[in-house]
C-alpha cells in the first residue's frame, strides 16, 4: 500500500536538504489504525519538523516496493508498542523489511530499532532482546535522542550505546544481564536504574495529518489529559501517566478552532477526559458554536459516571453522539471501593438517568471480572445493577463490555493473583446466561488471551524466545500454548501461572522494578495494603 496521497498536513515541513538521518517511523497495526494513534503521530511530526531529518511512515500494510528507503539505508527505525500483543505486528514488519528480530543477529546493514509507548515503559524485559533502545515514559524528547544518534552514528555500536546511556533516559538492553535467580536487571555487575521520561505537555497534542483513511476519518483529536487522578489499584492508564497533567484551556480552545478550519469532526483524547478541571467550559465552548449554526461532531470515548453533567450530555447530543461509554469496573460498591472506584450504585443509577434524559440513546459499560477479593455476591450485584438499569430505562440501549483483570507492572495490583481460567470461564458463562435471560447485550474479552497477557505483563527476559517462537508458529493461541509446553518442558521457562497468576511477595525483586516511575514501590505496597488490608 503507498502511504494515501489524500492526507491533509496541519503543519508547516520545514524544507528538507541535506539528510544526516533517516528515519522509519513505525507503527504496530495497519495504515488507517496508525493515522488515528495520536501518539504516534505526534512522533512522526515532531521528527518530521527536523530538516535534515528523512523519514518515512511504515505500517503493517506497507508494500516494500512502495518506501523510498531501502532497509540498509535506514539509520533508525522507532517503534511504539501500546499492547503486549503488538510484537507480532512489529516481527511482521521486520520481516518484511528483511531485519532480524534479535538484536544480536543485526548488523551495519541494518537500522538500529527504537521501541517506547506504555508496554516498554512499564516492563520491557519480555522484549528487550529485539530492540537496540527503549525509550520508557513520554517520548517529547525524542528528538535529543536522535541527535545523538546523528552525531554518533558512525561510532561503532558498542561505542553508539555508551553515549546513548549518558543521556540517563534510555534503557539498552544490550548492555545489561538478567539473572533469573535474583529477578535483577544488571550492568556491570551492578543493579540499573532507569528513570521514566516525563514531558510538561506543554504543548497539547493534536492530530497533525487528516485522512478519510484513518480509522477515525477526518477527525482532529486533541489530548486533554494525560493520566487520571483516579488511581484505581489496577489501572495502568493511571498509574503510567502520572503526575496527571491537564492541557492547558487556551490551548485547547485554540485547537479546536484550528480543527474546525479543516474538519467538523472533532474528538477529545485522555484516560478520564471529564476530570479535566475545564471540561464544562470547553463543552460550552463547542456548543456555543453549534448554536451559532456550525455543523460540528464531536466525540469523547467516556464520561465519568460519578458526576456527568446535563449540559455535557446535551453538548454531545447536540454534536451527533447518540452513545457513550462509562467504566463502572465492579459489580459492587464494596468492591468499587476496594479498588478504589469509589464509585456508588446512586451515582450509576444518576449518570444513566442524566444520559438518558439528555438526549442520548444508549451506553457502553465496562466492567472487570476477577478483580482481587471479588465474590459471587459482587458478580451477582453487577446482575442486578444491570437489571434496574434496564427497568428504569425503557428502551435505552445498554451493553455490557467485560475483560478479565490481569495484574499489571507498576499499579498497587501488581503483586496480586489473578483468577485461573477455569473459573473464569466459568464466572462468564454464568454473567452470559443472566444477560441473556435479561436481554441486555454482554461482550466477553477472551479469558485464555487474558492469560496471555497477564504473562507477558509480569513477565521477564526469558520470554523473548518464547515470543519469537511464537510468532514464526502462527501467532495464534495454539501457537502460544504449545511452544509454552514445549519449551517449559526443556526447562527454558517457569509454569505460565509462575508469570500470569502467582501472588507476588511484597519482599521479591521483579524483572520491572528497575524502571523508576512517578509512584515508587514503596508507595505501591503501601496503596495496596490500603485497598486490600
Ligand atoms: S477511573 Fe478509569 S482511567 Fe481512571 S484510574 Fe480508574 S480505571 Fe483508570
Amino acid at each position: 500500500m503507498a502511504v494515501n496521497t489524500q492526507e491533509t498536513f496541519l503543519y508547516n515541513q520545514p524544507p528538507k536538504n541535506d539528510f544526516e538521518l533517516k528515519i522509519w517511523c513505525a507503527f504496530p497495526g495497519i495504515y488507517n489504525f496508525g493515522m488515528s494513534a495520536l501518539g504516534y503521530m505526534s512522533i512522526f511530526k515532531l521528527l518530521d519538523l527536523q530538516k535534515n531529518y528523512f523519514i518515512e511512515r511504515i505500517f503493517v500494510d506497507t508494500e516494500v516496493q512502495n518506501t523510498k528507503l531501502q532497509t540498509k539505508e535506514v539509520d533508525i527505525m522507532c517503534f511504539s508498542m501500546s499492547f503486549e500483543l503488538d510484537f507480532l505486528n512489529i516481527f511482521k514488519i521486520m520481516e518484511k523489511f528483511k531485519i532480524p528480530l534479535k538484536a544480536k543477529d543485526r548488523n551495519k546493514n541494518h537500522p538500529l530499532i527504537f521501541v517506547g509507548g506504555p508496554v516498554v515503559s512499564t516492563n520491557p524485559e519480555p522484549f528487550c532482546e529485539f530492540f537496540d533502545i527503549i525509550m520508557p515514559g513520554d517520548g517529547e524528547n525524542i528528538v535529543e535522542i536522535m541527535e545523538c544518534i546523528k552525531k554518533n552514528k558512525d561510532l561503532d555500536k558498542s561505542e553508539l550505546l555508551k553515549r546513548l546511556d549518558e543521556l540517563k533516559c534510555l534503557y539498552l538492553p544490550e548492555l545489561t544481564q538478567y539473572n533469573p535467580s535474583t529477578r535483577e536487571v544488571t550492568q556491570n555487575g551492578h543493579k540499573i536504574e532507569i528513570k521514566k521520561n516525563l514531558s510538561k505537555l506543554s504543548n497539547c497534542l493534536c492530530t497533525p495529518i487528516l485522512t478519510e483513511q484513518s480509522y477515525f476519518s477526518n477527525t482532529y483529536i486533541i489530548e486533554l489529559v494525560r493520566g487520571c487522578p483516579q488511581k484505581c489499584g489496577f489501572c495502568l492508564a493511571s498509574y503510567l501517566n502520572l503526575p496527571v497533567r491537564f492541557a492547558e484551556y487556551e490551548q485547547i480552545i485554540e485547537n479546536i478552532d484550528k480543527g474546525l478550519q479543516y474538519t467538523n469532526k472533532i474528538a477529545f483524547l485522555g484516560a478520564l477526559i471529564s476530570s479535566h478541571p475545564r471540561f464544562d467550559d470547553i463543552c460550552r465552548h463547542v456548543s456555543k458554536k453549534i448554536e451559532n449554526g456550525e455543523n460540528i461532531e464531536l466525540s469523547i470515548s467516556s464520561l465519568r459516571a460519578d458526576s456527568i453533567s446535563p449540559d455535557v450530555v446535551k453538548t454531545l447530543v447536540s454534536a451527533g453522539q447518540k452513545h457513550s461509554t462509562i467504566a463502572i469496573e465492579a459489580g459492587s460498591d464494596r468492591l468499587r471501593k476496594v479498588i478504589n472506584k469509589n464509585l456508588t450504585h446512586e451515582q450509576i443509577l444518576q449518570t444513566v438517568k442524566i444520559a438518558r434524559e439528555n438526549g442520548l440513546k444508549g451506553l457502553k459499560i465496562y466492567a472487570m471480572i476477577g478483580l482481587p477479593t471479588e465474590t459471587q455476591k459482587d458478580i451477582d450485584e453487577m446482575i442486578e445493577l444491570a437489571k434496574t438499569l434496564k427497568e428504569q430505562n425503557k428502551g435505552f440501549d445498554f451493553t455490557f463490555s467485560f475483560a478479565t483483570f490481569v495484574p499489571k507492572a507498576h499499579t498497587p495490583f501488581q503483586f496480586c493473583q489473578r483468577e485461573d481460567t477455569k473459573s473464569l470461564e466459568k464466572k462468564y458463562e454464568y454473567i452470559k446466561k443472566q444477560f441473556h435471560k435479561l436481554g441486555i447485550k454482554a461482550r466477553l474479552s477472551s479469558v485464555k488471551w487474558d492469560y496471555i497477557q497477564a504473562i507477558f505483563s509480569r513477565g521477564d527476559r526469558r520470554l523473548n524466545e518464547y515470543a519469537q517462537k511464537v510468532y514464526f508458529e502462527g501467532g495464534n493461541i495454539g501457537a502460544f500454548k504449545s511452544i509454552y509446553k514445549e519449551m517449559k518442558n526443556s526447562n527454558l521457562l517457569p509454569d505460565a501461572d509462575y508469570y500470569a497468576l502467582r501472588e507476588i511477595d511484597f519482599t521479591e525483586n521483579n524483572p520491572w522494578d528497575f524502571i523508576k516511575t512517578y509512584t515508587s514501590k514503596e508507595e505501591l505496597i503501601k496503596e495496596n495494603k490500603r485497598l486490600l488490608g
